[in-house]
């Protein structure tokens, strides 16, 4: 290489760093600020309040596209942990939530309960579930919410993953009444909530598309649970878990 090819690598490469260092602090702003390209705040960066929607158990083909329908059409990006047996050939929704936005993360292969595994056992469950989102997304790094919010030092120290809980729960499985679960969401969501539903029921997706339209009235933005992380300066730790991410805690 000459040194005229010297250079041109060399401003190459540090545009590439650059590009990464600007993408880390960066990209989570313009993903909440593509949420309102429609009503910009001032230009300026938005201060919150932020939520995290979290689905857990899908996905479900049924319910999960007409969610992902209703996301997109109001530029909200939320987080799926995904099960390993729904997610066998349903390969093309997972590729369709990571093109639009979504976060990706794991529920393990089978629902299973991860406090009462050998060693072996849990990373049948996470591990296959890890290796099989790669195979599709390619290589990242995943957080884990442990199926029931069961955990235990073991899991902690076994997850390889951040451990992502929620603060605010419907608990939509147990009613399938839409208004009550939108009610409980809106009425408690604060600042750097996670809310925890199941994109595995039509009443669950109903109440997801209506807390987003009514919080959003209220001037709450949406955003994946990564992009919390980076919007309050926190850095994920693996095997540390986490149930919300209020302002002030960095
Ligand atoms: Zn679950």
């Amino acid at each position: 290489m000459d040194r005229t090819g010297e250079k041109i690598a060399a401003v190459v490469l540090a545009a590439v760093l650059l590009g990464t260092l600007f993408m880390g602090t960066v990209l989570p702003y313009q993903a909440v600020r593509r949420q309102r390209d429609s009503a910009p705040v001032s230009g300026s960066v938005p201060q919150g309040p932020f939520v995290a929607l979290t689905f857990d158990d899908g996905p479900r083909t049924e319910t999960t596209v007409r969610l992902l329908d209703g996301l997109a059409q109001r530029g909200v990006h939320a987080t799926f942990f995904v099960l390993g047996v729904q997610v066998e050939g349903r390969e093309d929704i997972i590729r369709r939530m990571d093109a639009e936005g979504h976060q990706i993360g794991l529920h393990t292969a089978h629902h299973a309960k991860l406090t009462g595994l050998t060693a072996e056992g849990f990373y049948e469950e996470v591990d296959s579930l890890r290796t099989t989102l790669m195979d599709i997304l390619g290589e990242r790094h995943f957080m884990l919410r442990p199926p029931y919010g069961m955990v235990n030092p073991s899991v902690q120290q076994w997850a390889g993953a951040p451990i992502i809980l929620w603060s605010v729960d419907p608990q939509d499985w147990s009613d399938r009444d839409s208004a009550r679960q939108a009610e409980h969401l809106v009425s408690r969501a604060r600042d750097g909530d996670i809310l925890l539903l199941h994109d595995i029921y039509d009443s669950s997706v109903d109440a997801a598309l209506e807390t987003v339209d009514r919080l959003r009235e209220q001037g709450f933005w949406f955003v994946t649970v990564e992009e919390l992380f980076a919007l309050r300066g926190i850095k994920p730790e693996d095997g540390t878990i986490y149930r919300c991410l209020p302002p002030g805690n960095a």
